[in-house]
């Protein structure tokens, strides 16, 4: 049974779904006013990883991913120029013109990599209405005021009443301490008390009419507004990387316990952050790489190009709670152990049955299965997997055989495991048509061939051979068979 770490309670806890059959998760998706790098691909593949697994336990996933596009700041929704209507203004588009265009390419490289994509993928923008009934549910219940036109959540008196900084363990005194720094404006409270709607100064472009003001919701709002919407007043999994805990998930509780009197959400995940070499991602350190520089290689810190895929099975190679430090070297490793899964899968899906199984086999869809089932353990499925690449190879060899209904088992796990679970495109299947018309006409040529050679018919044989390397081909005869490359 599914034991997944909620980030709540600091463990592991058995999944067990509000409606029988049925799972709600929602996960905070990106900010769109600029392009995707590698910290947004660390929870896109981490999701995407745990909504396939709970598609292949059979569930039905409502999977909600939002599209941040009201344009707040990232960790402090009350301070600053809207980014995207700063990229607006500079580029002389309209605003949503900028949300469309990063929209379209987040699409793009997620396809890339590919994360599917959520059953629902609302925008900010599109619930505006819903916010302000959100906002107005949590004035009736006195847990907010109206200051200058913006509404703020009062902590303290929230405080008083739930606990508010539950989800990072953190106590109102050192919210205190931590926030105090971060603004200076006089129309709140305390410094702690965060936005849920914000008037918009006279250059801002991007705002609603509201009972308030003339204005935009507050960066937090939209979640908790949205996930309700979507997926009820409790839903079962909300997802994140870890570096929104605080404010942001913290912010969501608040409102949600606020306005409805419970929390919504019954397991609370997070992803672990990458850094790069030692250092967090930031504009200021320079490391700021964006995956479209990773699929091209254009970065001062990259030795050469490296595949969506490449980048996809060195995130599952980490377990999501704990660290990845990014490096060159590190990444070219990556893409040496997904050539080398790679070229067994391809070896198993070529394999011939014997008439029995001489070597020993792991009970591989077990272990994976074990696995996964522990908190989505995928570099423990990725060794399974190369152990029993190791058998594979042996067979394919020559030096073991393996019976057709072990074969059957054994291509079906790698299948399930490598294909739908990890979502690793094989080289086969990630070739387009054209390539698999291609290759199915350079097989079906060396099949004749080998056809020939079993006719003792080596004219026909050699011809074939010969004119193959005279294009450029390079043929390997194996046991039974034959490998090939351009
Ligand atoms: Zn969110």
């Amino acid at each position: 049974m599914l034991q997944i770490y909620n980030t709540l309670t600091h463990q592991k806890e058995f999944f067990r779904p509000l409606h029988e059959g049925h799972v709600g998760m929602y996960v905070c998706g990106p900010t769109v006013y600029g392009d995707a790098h590698l910290g947004h691909a660390r929870p896109a593949i981490t999701f995407d990883l745990l909504y396939r697994y709970l598609l292949h336990l059979g569930y039905k996933v409502r999977y909600v991913r939002n599209i941040t596009d009201v344009g707040h700041l990232e960790h402090d929704a009350d301070e600053g120029e809207d980014k995207i209507a700063k990229k607006a203004r500079l580029e002389q588009l309209e605003p949503m013109e900028v949300v469309q265009y990063y929209t379209n390419r987040y699409h793009r490289d997620m396809e890339a990599l590919n994360v599917l994509p959520p059953t629902i993928e609302p925008h900010a923008s599109g619930h505006i209405i819903e916010q302000i009934e959100f906002v107005k549910k949590i004035l009736d219940k006195g847990y907010a005021y109206i200051s200058n036109g913006s509404v703020y959540m009062d902590v303290e008196k929230y405080a008083q009443d739930y606990p508010y900084g539950k989800l990072s363990g953190r106590n109102l005194e050192e919210i205190k301490t931590e926030t105090r720094e971060l603004d200076g404006q006089n129309e709140k409270r305390h410094s702690y008390d965060f936005a849920l709607w914000k008037k918009a100064s006279p250059e801002h472009i991007m705002h609603w009419p509201s009972p308030w003001s003339e204005g935009f919701p507050g960066w937090h709002m939209e979640c908790s507004t949205m996930g309700t919407k979507y997926l009820g007043e409790e839903f079962d999994i909300h997802g994140g990387g870890l570096d929104l805990m605080f404010p942001h998930h913290e912010a969501e509780i608040a409102q949600s316990c606020a306005a409805l009197g419970h929390d919504s959400v019954r397991y609370w995940m997070h992803n672990n952050m990458i850094t790069i070499a030692g250092k967090k991602m930031g504009k200021s350190y320079h490391n700021f790489i964006t995956l479209e520089q990773f699929f091209k290689g254009e970065h001062e810190l990259l030795s050469k190009p490296f595949s969506p895929m490449t980048i996809r099975f060195f995130i599952l190679m980490a377990h999501y709670r704990s660290t990845v430090d990014f490096s060159s070297d590190a990444l070219e490793a990556a893409e040496k152990g997904l050539a080398r899964l790679t070229e067994a899968y391809n070896r198993l899906m070529k394999l011939k049955a014997g008439d029995q199984t001489s070597i020993e086999l792991t009970p591989l869809r077990q272990l994976c299965e074990d696995a996964m089932e522990d908190d989505l353990n995928s570099p423990i499925v990725i060794s399974h997997l190369f152990d029993s690449s190791r058998a594979i190879n042996t067979i394919y060899d020559g030096k073991g055989s393996i019976s057709s209904e072990d074969l059957s088992e054994l291509q079906a796990t790698w299948k399930t495991f490598v294909v739908d679970v990890l979502g690793l495109k094989m080289e086969s299947e990630a070739a387009d048509g054209n390539q698999d018309a291609y290759k199915g006409a350079i097989d079906l040529l060396l099949n004749m061939r080998l056809e020939a050679k079993k006719n003792k018919d080596w004219a026909t044989s050699d011809k074939i051979r010969n004119e193959l390397v005279a294009l450029g081909f390079t043929i390997k005869d194996t046991k039974d068979s034959f490998e090939w490359s351009l």
